[in-house]
């Protein structure tokens, strides 16, 4: 499986020649796993489920689990958009190995070469699997603060990675953004425009969304969760803030970070926003009656205890990040 980034490096003469110069700046955190693993995973690619969810959409669906050597670390939903020219992907998954099954899953539905890798923010389910399409054709897309946020955070996620996915984890390394995203760019792809926009801390502090005009499909990252239960490594009140302006984006489908491939648009966002609203208001409640983080985790939004899958696990830290967030408010 190795061959996979030689060609991508090797294939990459005849392409973009522009973004070449620009993508060798692209810097790769080599504290690599695959030392410590023993060798690395051999055999072939296996394919990877793709769902067709517009013209020239393709998306990946994670399953609401933890990263194993099952899942490869790809708990996270993926998109791919072709345009007339180049292709868009939308975060990368969990591992090299996984980055490398997706890489020959897309080789089965275009000869178009891939121009852009968008992460939608740090979570290593969502960008490990970048290492797999490094070239110096390849733009690495994140949000202005996503470089702060993998060097504070990349060698805690390589030690995750190793531990939680196993000898699958070998040689996945951190490649970080090549271009860097203030407010809004816009991404063209040959007769195909993606509006990529930084937001305000929400889920994360360095969250990007991307909409596909022509088909008004709206790529929220973990910004929706669909499902599974939100969870809050941002900002809560930010969160809330961020969705308001997102019901404006005038599409008429989302892809959600997690959860099925696609939804209607902006319904999606009416389960979240239950949650995230009533862990506001009951957090305040306890804080306001000098109560305890330990207290608030078993009561606040209890009623949301049987709507989402993963609630048992993540709950619990979404009030302990919520209460320190609006204890001085
Ligand atoms: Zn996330």
């Amino acid at each position: 499986m190795s061959q996979g980034i030689a060609r991508a490096v090797t294939g990459s003469t005849d392409l973009r020649p522009a973004l070449r110069s620009r993508a060798l700046t692209a810097w790769l955190w080599l504290a690599a796993a695959g030392a410590a693993l023993g060798p690395s995973p051999t055999g072939a690619a296996e394919a990877i489920q793709l769902t067709p969810v517009a013209q020239g959409i393709y998306v990946y669906t994670g399953p609401h689990a933890d990263a194993s050597g099952g899942n490869l670390g790809a708990v996270g939903n993926l998109a791919i958009v072709i345009g007339g020219e180049s292709v868009a992907l939308i975060d990368s998954g969990g591992s090299l190995a996984f980055g490398r099954q997706l890489r020959a899953a897309l080789e089965e539905i275009t000869d178009l070469p891939v121009s852009h890798v968008i992460n939608t923010h740090v979570h290593p389910d969502h960008l490990l699997g970048n290492a797999a399409f490094a070239s110096p054709t390849v733009e690495f897309v994140g949000h202005r603060r996503l470089g702060a946020a993998l060097a504070a955070r990349a060698a805690f996620y390589l030690e995750a990675g190793a531990r939680n996915i196993g000898p699958e984890f070998a040689g996945t390394t951190v490649v970080g953004p090549t271009l860097e995203v203030a407010d809004s760019i816009h991404i063209n792809l040959g007769g195909r425009v993606l509006k990529v926009t930084a937001h305000a801390t929400a889920h994360t502090d360095n969250d990007l969304t991307v909409f596909d005009r022509r088909t008004r499909t709206l790529f929220a990252g973990d910004l929706v969760f669909v499902e599974r239960l939100p969870i809050v490594d941002g900002s809560l009140k930010g969160w809330l803030a961020v969705m308001d302006d997102l019901r404006a984006v005038p599409a008429v489908r989302v892809v959600p970070g997690h959860g099925p491939a696609s939804a209607r648009w902006p319904g999606a966002l009416q389960a979240q926003e239950r949650y995230l609203r009533a862990v506001l208001r009951d957090v305040r409640a306890e804080i306001a009656a000098g109560g305890t983080i330990e207290n608030a985790i078993g009561w606040v939004a209890s009623e949301e205890r049987t709507k989402w899958a993963r609630f048992a696990e993540d709950h619990p830290r979404n009030v302990t990040a919520s209460f320190t967030e609006l204890e001085w408010e």
